[in-house]
C-alpha cells in the first residue's frame, strides 16, 4: 500500500505486512482519562482525575474527582499521584479501584515524565545545546550568494542534520528509515516551506486522528480495485512467517487482475496453530472479501495443513 520496500530485506514492515504492535494499541487506562483535563507532560496523572474546581485558574491545588473510584479529594499533584499510584503514608487514601495492570501503565507514564524533567541538554556536534539556535536575520537578508549567507546556510544545514541524527540515535530508529521517501520529503518540504509556528504531530494525534485519516485515505484508494472483484473474481493468498520480534504471523493478501491488496496479518502468538485454527482464519477472510467473489485460496503446503 505504501510505495517503499523494506530495504534491509527483513520484515520491519512499514509497508503492508505489518501488524498492530503495542505502540499503537490503546492503553488499558485510556477509558479513565478525562480528555479535557489539564494534562501536561510533567504531570501526566492529572489526566486520570476530573478537576472539579481549580484554584486561581490552575490545577496546582485543586478539587478533583478520581476517575477510577469516583471519590472527591483536594490537593496538589503530589496527592493525585499518591492516590493513583497507591503510595501509602502520603496523607491521602490510596485508590481501591486501581488494579495492578493500571498501576503499571500509570507508573510508566509518571516515570517517563520524571525522566523528561531530569534529562540534561546534550550539546550537538555543531557546538550548541539549543534546539533552535537564533537565526541571524542580517546574514539572511544579504541575498543567497554572498559568502556570509553561504556560511550561515551551511551552519543551519549542519545543525539540522545533527538534530536528525540525534533523533535516530535517541529513539533507536533503524537507519533504513533514512531511505524512507516520506522521511526525506518531510524534511525537504519543511526546509523549503515557511510555515510559521509549525509544531509536528503529537503523540496522540499520530495514534488517533491522523492514523484514522490515513487509514480511510488508503481504504478509499483501494476501493476501485475492490470494486473489480465482483466481476473478475479474487484469489486469497496466505502465508505464515516469523517477524523480527519472533512473532508467528499469518498474512492474507487478495489478488486479482487489477493488483494485489494486503488484507491483514494475524499474530498467532499463544495460539495452537493447527488446521482448524488456519481454516477458521481463511473462512473469516473469505467472509470479509465476499464468498461469491473468491475464486481460489492459494497457500504453501505447510506441515500444519
Ligand atoms: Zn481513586
Amino acid at each position: 500500500m505504501f510505495s517503499q520496500q523494506s530495504s534491509n530485506g527483513s520484515s520491519s514492515g512499514i509497508g503492508g505486512s505489518s501488524t498492530n504492535n503495542s505502540s499503537t494499541s490503546t492503553p488499558l487506562t485510556e477509558k479513565f482519562t478525562s480528555g479535557t483535563g489539564s494534562v501536561d507532560d510533567h504531570n501526566p496523572l492529572w489526566a486520570y482525575v476530573t478537576v472539579l474546581q481549580s484554584r486561581i485558574g490552575t490545577a496546582g491545588n485543586a478539587k478533583w474527582r478520581c476517575n477510577f473510584c469516583r471519590e472527591d479529594f483536594g490537593g496538589s499533584y503530589y496527592r493525585v499521584r499518591a492516590h493513583l499510584l497507591r503510595q501509602k503514608n502520603k496523607g491521602i487514601v490510596i485508590c481501591a479501584q486501581v488494579t495492578s495492570e493500571y498501576l503499571v501503565e500509570m507508573s510508566d507514564l509518571e516515570q517517563n515524565a520524571t525522566k523528561k524533567v531530569d534529562s540534561i541538554q546534550v550539546p550537538f556536534p555543531t557546538g550548541t545545546t539549543n534546539l533552535n539556535p537564533p537565526i541571524d536575520k542580517n546574514k539572511r537578508r544579504r541575498g543567497t550568494d554572498g559568502p556570509l549567507s553561504m556560511a550561515f546556510s551551511n551552519e543551519a544545514r549542519d545543525h539540522l542534520s545533527a538534530q536528525i541524527a540525534r533523533l535516530f540515535y535517541s529513539a533507536g530508529l533503524p537507519f533504513n528509515v533514512a531511505r524512507n521517501p516520506y522521511f526525506i520529503s518531510a524534511f525537504t518540504y519543511a526546509a523549503d516551506t515557511n510555515i510559521s509556528a509549525y509544531i509536528p504531530p503529537s503523540y496522540n494525534a499520530l495514534r488517533t486522528t491522523m492514523l484514522q485519516r490515513e487509514k480511510s485515505n488508503i481504504m478509499k484508494l483501494l476501493q476501485p480495485i475492490k470494486d473489480t472483484w465482483v466481476e473478475k473474481g479474487v484469489s486469497i493468498v496466505t502465508d505464515g512467517w516469523t517477524d523480527v520480534q519472533r512473532r508467528p504471523l499469518i498474512n492474507f493478501m487478495a489478488t486479482s487482475s487489477t493488483g494485489p491488496i494486503f488484507l491483514k496479518a494475524i499474530d498467532g502468538t499463544g495460539e495452537f496453530k493447527d488446521r482448524h485454527f488456519i481454516a477458521n482464519l481463511i473462512l473469516s477472510v473469505i467472509d470479509e472479501v465476499g464468498a461469491q467473489n473468491v475464486v481460489q485460496v492459494i497457500t504453501d503446503n505447510a506441515p500444519v495443513l
